[in-house]
């Protein structure tokens, strides 16, 4: 098959070449994918890998969403099925699945990590991992999904869930799972507010339903912020870290909470103890999305509730633009590959 292959760090380290057909173990079945997307884990891989336990030449990609090309015995899944794969492999016996919180697992790998990945003609594994979608699905859209909605919904609905008529801030809008949060928030009836440093990023979030925008470049987010919402929003979403760390906790109201999913500006800013315990303030992180979480948003993707804003789409064969592209964060939204 032809695969985009990691062969050495950097950006020319990325090609797309002939590379073994993946051989599926006991149990795994194999989607001949159609589409997947680029991701900033993607970057990481490429340009560092450090901390995830791989080996390199490897096939990249966190997601894939195709047609199940070769089925496992008693699997129940059939040749032909358009699927679109969780991307995570799972225990399935850990104290943490058991729960049904996969992402907790205590083994977990996941493809386009740990081991070979979506950006490929052919993918193999583990049936449980495949999820068949109604004929008529689009696929490019269903292959956005896993990583940017996935990881919006557990944000948004998890822990201590977004509800209607709340309000939310959703930090650098732009990126998939922002965009995501953005959908997902607006989809519930909540209110969302956007922060970037493009008033075209602001002008589009609005027209996807935002409730108001700050750009921080011009502008005193958490001032603003508290002004649009009366006085706080109820949670903030925010991956970026530490440059906008603190006008995330000066943006909730009394007892409200930040989510955090992504430190790209920096891991440590001063954490505010003061402010958190005087105002109350929850604190938490996340990241993917459990195989529970994955059911109900694919309901609803199938129900044409949400669907993933598409920034471009690149053939797979131009896989190092597609990476350009995210690298470059101009984008709004999932920068798809077609395969
Ligand atoms: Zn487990």
């Amino acid at each position: 098959m032809k695969a985009a292959v990691l062969k050495w760090r950097g950006a020319d380290g990325v090609s797309w070449r002939d590379f073994p057909d993946p051989t599926p173990a006991q149990g795994e079945s194999v989607l001949r994918v159609a589409a997947s997307s680029a991701n900033r884990v993607d970057l990481y891989m490429r340009d560092s890998g450090a901390g995830i336990t791989h080996s390199l030449p490897q096939v990249m990609g966190v997601e894939a969403a195709g047609v199940i090309a070769e089925s496992a015995p008693g699997s129940g899944l059939k040749p032909g099925m358009k699927a679109v794969l969780y991307s995570e492999v799972f225990c399935g016996n850990c104290r943490y699945c058991l729960a049904g919180d996969q992402p907790l697992c205590e083994s977990v790998k996941i493809m386009g990590e740990h081991r070979h990945g979506g950006f490929a003609e052919y993918v193999a594994m583990p049936s449980q991992c495949f999820f068949p979608l109604p004929d008529d699905s689009d696929l490019v859209a269903a292959g956005a999904l896993m990583t940017g909605h996935l990881t919006a919904w557990r944000m948004l609905f998890g822990k201590r869930a977004l509800q209607p008529g709340e309000s939310v801030l959703i930090v650098g809008i732009g990126g998939g799972v922002a965009v995501a949060c953005l959908q997902l928030a607006t989809m519930i009836g909540a209110r969302a507010f956007v922060t970037s440093s493009s008033d075209a990023k602001i002008a589009r979030a609005m027209a996807l339903g935002a409730a108001g925008g700050v750009n921080y470049t011009k502008d005193n987010v958490a001032k603003a912020i508290l002004d649009m919402s009366n006085g706080g929003v109820d949670m903030a979403i925010d991956s970026v870290g530490a440059s906008s760390w603190a006008d995330s906790l000066k943006s909730l109201r009394r007892g409200g909470r930040l989510v955090t999913c992504g430190a790209t500006s920096g891991a440590n800013p001063p954490a505010d103890l003061q402010r958190m315990f005087i105002r109350q303030l929850e604190i938490y992180g996340s990241t993917g999305g459990s195989v529970g979480e994955f059911r109900q948003l694919l309901d609803v993707f199938a129900r044409g509730l949400v669907k993933p804003e598409i920034d471009s789409q690149f053939a797979i064969a131009d896989v190092r633009s597609a990476l350009d592209r995210l690298s470059a964060g101009a984008q709004f939204g999932k920068v798809s590959l077609i395969v």
